[in-house]
C-alpha cells in the first residue's frame, strides 16, 4: 500500500472536498521548501502534493479508498477504473455496493477496505464529566507483518489465472433458437480475482491480515454521556488483502454514582441536615464530583453552601456552574442540592423537655396542621432526586 494520504493531510476519511483543500493549503504553506528549512521539507512537500492530487479528485480518491493505485498506469482509461480490480464488486461487500460497480467487468481487487469496529467502555461519572484518557483493548484484524498485506509468501507473486486469463470473469454462450445467450460470471477458479496466490503467506494464509489484540489510549472529551460514541479514524479492521482499515467506535456507558445523579448537564445530590440547623441556618461543606479527579485543587474539591435560617425540607439550592461541562459549547451545568430536614427520632428526657418548652414558647402545644393544595413541587422533587 502507498502512504496514507488522509494521514498526510491530517483529515478524516469522510473529509469534504473543502476540508481537503483547506488542509492542503495550510500544510503546503508550512512545508514549502522555500519557507521551511527542515532537511526533509522537499520530501514532505512532495508527499503533501501527492496526497492532495489524489484526494481532491473524486475519481482518484474513490480508487484510493478501495485500495487501488490511483497513480498507477492506466488510471483514467476505462472511465477511470483502469487499474486491475478497480471494478471489484462482491455481494455482501457493503463498500463495493456503495460504489455500485456491479455492471463493470474485469478482475476484482483482493484489496478492500476493512470494516468498522465497535468497543464498549464503562466510565465513572467523574471520568465522563471531566474527560479522561483510558486504555482500551481492541481485537481487530491488522496488516500481516509477514507479507505486508500481499498474501503471498516472501518473494513470490500471484500468477495469472489460466481459466480466465486474468479477466476475473468467464463468459459462457448458450445457443437457443432466439440466438446466443451470453452469461458473464466470476471465474470459479480464481473467484474473480484474475490471479491465483500460488504460495500463500504462512502467517495469514493469503488473507493479507491477521488478528491481533492491542491496547490503545482513547481520549474521552468532557461531558460525554451513555450512548455517545468516540470515533477513532482507521483503528478498525484492516481490510482483505491488507486494505485500508475501517474506523473504530468507542461506545460510552456511564456507571451510576452513589452520591450524584446527572440530569442533562446538571448534577443533583440530596443532603440530610438536622432540624435545628435548618431552623437556625448554617453553612455546609460538600465534596464535589471533582474531588474524584486527579490533581484537583482544594477549592474545586469542595463547595460551601449557605443554608438560610428557616429552610424547609425539600428545598433545592443551586450552585451555579458546578455541574458537568457541556460536550458542545462551553460552560457547565449547575449543581442542585436538595435538602432533607431530619426530624430527631430518639430524644432523651432533657431534649424532650427543651422541645416542649420551645413548643410552649411558640404557642404550638395544641397541634394545628394546615393542609397543602396538591401541587407539583417539593414532593415530586424529592421523589425525582431519589428515583429519577
Ligand atoms: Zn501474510
Ligand atoms: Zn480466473
Amino acid at each position: 500500500m502507498s502512504a496514507d494520504y488522509y494521514e498526510i493531510l491530517g483529515v478524516p476519511r469522510d473529509a469534504s472536498a473543502d476540508q481537503v483543500k483547506k488542509a492542503y493549503r495550510k500544510l503546503a504553506m508550512k512545508h514549502h521548501p522555500d519557507v521551511s528549512d527542515a532537511p526533509d521539507a522537499a520530501e514532505k512537500f512532495k508527499q503533501i502534493q501527492e496526497a492532495y492530487e489524489v484526494l481532491h479528485d473524486p475519481q482518484k480518491r474513490s480508487i484510493y479508498d478501495r485500495g487501488g493505485d490511483p497513480m498507477g498506469s492506466g488510471a483514467g482509461g476505462m472511465g477511470g477504473f483502469g487499474f486491475p480490480g478497480g471494478a471489484g464488486f462482491d455481494m455482501g461487500d457493503l463498500f463495493g455496493a456503495m460504489f455500485g460497480q456491479a455492471s463493470s467487468r474485469g478482475p476484482r481487487s483482493r484489496v478492500r477496505r476493512g470494516q468498522d469496529a465497535l468497543v464498549r467502555l464503562a466510565l465513572t461519572l467523574a471520568e465522563a464529566s471531566f474527560g479522561a484518557t483510558k486504555p482500551i483493548t481492541v481485537d481487530t484484524a491488522v496488516i500481516c507483518p509477514s507479507c505486508h498485506g500481499s498474501g503471498s509468501k516472501d518473494g513470490t507473486q500471484p500468477v495469472q489465472c489460466t481459466t480466465c486469463h486474468g479477466q476475473g470473469d468467464v463468459t459462457t454462450v448458450q445457443r437457443s433458437f432466439l440466438g446466443d445467450i451470453r452469461t458473464v460470471q466470476p471465474c470459479p477458479n480464481c473467484r474473480g480475482y484474475g490471479t491465483i496466490i500460488q504460495h500463500p503467506c504462512g502467517e495469514c494464509s493469503g488473507e493479507g491480515r491477521v488478528r491481533s489484540t492491542r491496547t490503545i489510549n482513547v481520549k474521552i472529551p468532557p461531558g460525554v454521556s451513555t450512548g455517545n460514541r468516540v470515533h477513532l479514524d482507521s483503528q478498525g479492521e484492516v481490510g482483505p488483502g491488507g486494505g485500508p482499515a475501517g474506523d473504530l467506535y468507542v461506545e460510552i456507558t456511564v456507571l451510576p454514582h452513589e452520591t450524584f445523579k446527572r440530569q442533562g448537564d446538571d448534577l443533583e445530590m440530596v443532603v440530610r441536615l438536622p432540624m435545628t440547623a435548618a431552623a437556625l441556618g448554617t453553612d455546609i461543606d460538600l465534596a464535589t464530583l471533582e474531588a474524584e479527579r486527579e490533581g484537583v485543587t482544594p477549592e474545586d474539591a469542595h463547595v460551601r453552601v449557605h443554608v438560610p435560617a428557616g429552610t424547609q425540607s425539600g428545598t433545592r439550592l443551586v450552585v451555579a456552574g458546578r455541574g458537568v461541562p457541556r460536550l458542545r459549547g462551553g460552560g457547565r451545568g449547575d449543581l442542585g442540592v436538595t435538602l432533607l430536614v431530619q426530624t430527631p427520632k430518639h430524644l432523651d428526657d432533657a431534649q424532650r423537655d427543651l422541645l416542649r418548652q420551645l413548643a410552649e414558647l411558640r404557642g404550638e402545644t395544641r397541634t394545628e396542621v394546615s393542609v397543602d393544595r396538591a401541587r407539583k413541587g417539593v414532593f415530586d422533587r424529592i421523589k425525582d432526586a431519589f428515583t429519577g
